[in-house]
């Protein structure tokens, strides 16, 4: 059902990463970053398909050599995705990857060096007509201003950001974005918070080094969630020691939960208790493998007995609520004369709501044609 999001969106300037805009009133993008070699070029141009295959908008590289630079410009040949290169330190590679079609640069101007070397990449990004991402890290601060504050806070994440645009400002330009991330959910968050009321352009929300697949994901959903919430990000990523794969699966998910974004199948399930008369867990867990194939947004609630069931369908696109031998199915909030048999539920769901599916692309081609 389509449920909308109240959440009212920090108001940002628009930029492009490639044919992917950020910021504005874009929708806000999910991205991830290859954990391949990127010299490896066979294997990162699989992992960037396999992220692209989960609806990733964007996808970032490291470019630590001027031999991961060649490999970036094969890489770009065989993909359609934009494409960023993350760069540290050396202005001759964020020139080469511009020079390769480079989709946006991460790359901090004030670690490039002297005055004229940051000219010329700033140059190079104007004439290209490339982003820049400033990537300010609370593990990697200025030592300056690491002694001024002792510690990572929220003013020296900003300061260091800040240091940074001065730069861009000065070279006069504007298309950037900027992130303030580190592994403490609350420092990052109040780094965003006090970033967000100084500049206009789009803000790239991560918790930085999160941690694994379980934790990485509460901590990001916790992070991002709190900021997304008050209208503050315009695109995401969620770092995880976990397969890249995951990282957009869980941005998607903490998006889809703000009601910020849809794609795919937003499943509603109960915890389970004795009452359920049909295997909720496993069903759950079989139907978000068997149809991740979904793009289409859609509410599932999949319920184990009539305590919440009817409530959960009434609100629902399909809904199941678990019966004796034979549990109750729902459509638009309403109950159908189809009952399913409980030690079948996968099948008959799966069947019912691919049908769905198709019945809805079938009258989107009508509509269309
Ligand atoms: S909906 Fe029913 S089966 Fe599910 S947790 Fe509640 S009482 Fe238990």
């Amino acid at each position: 059902m389509s449920h909308s999001s109240s959440i009212i969106r920090r108001v940002s300037k628009q930029i492009m990463v490639g044919n992917v805009p950020v910021g504005g009133d874009a929708p806000i993008t999910v991205q991830s970053m290859t954990n391949t070699l990127t010299t490896d070029v066979e294997a990162t141009v699989t992992q960037i398909k396999r992220l692209e295959a989960v609806g990733a908008d964007i996808v970032r590289v490291s470019v630590p050599t001027m031999n991961a630079a060649e490999a970036f410009a094969a890489i770009k040949k065989q993909i359609s995705i934009p494409l960023i290169a993350d760069i540290h330190f050396d202005y001759r590679i964020a020139l080469k990857v511009a020079e390769f079609g480079a989709d946006c640069l991460r790359i901090n101007p004030g670690n490039i060096g002297n005055e004229s070397r940051i000219r010329d990449v700033v140059d190079c990004a104007k004439n290209l007509n490339i982003p820049i991402r400033i990537g300010v890290n609370g593990g990697s601060l200025e030592a300056d201003i690491q002694e001024k504050y002792g510690e990572p806070t929220a003013q020296a994440l900003v300061e260091s950001a800040l240091r940074h645009i001065d730069i861009l400002d000065r070279l006069n330009f504007q298309q950037f974005k900027v992130s303030v991330k580190a592994s403490d959910v609350s420092l990052a968050v109040e780094s965003y918070q006090l970033l967000a009321k100084q500049i206009v352009q789009p803000l790239h929300l991560g918790i930085t080094e999160a941690g694994g697949l379980r934790s990485g994901s509460v901590k990001s959903a916790v992070g991002l969630g709190l900021l997304l919430a008050q209208g503050i990000g315009d695109t995401l990523r969620v770092s995880l020691a976990a397969d890249p794969v995951e990282e957009i699966k869980v941005g998607f998910d903490i998006l889809k939960s703000l009601r910020l974004r849809s794609r795919g199948i937003n499943f509603i399930a109960c915890p389970t208790c004795s009452r359920q008369e049909f295997d909720v867990i496993g069903t759950v867990n079989a139907l978000e493998e068997r149809l991740e194939d979904i793009l289409m947004p859609l509410d599932v609630s999949i319920i184990g007995c009539v305590v919440n069931g009817p409530g959960e369908a009434l609100i629902s696109d399909i809904g199941i609520t678990g019966g004796k031998n034979k549990s109750g199915y729902y459509e638009d909030g309403k109950r159908q004369r189809t009952r399913f048999d409980n030690e079948n539920v996968i099948d008959q769901l799966e069947s019912k709501i691919r049908a769905r599916v198709s019945r809805s692309n079938e009258a989107n081609f009508i509509i269309k044609v």
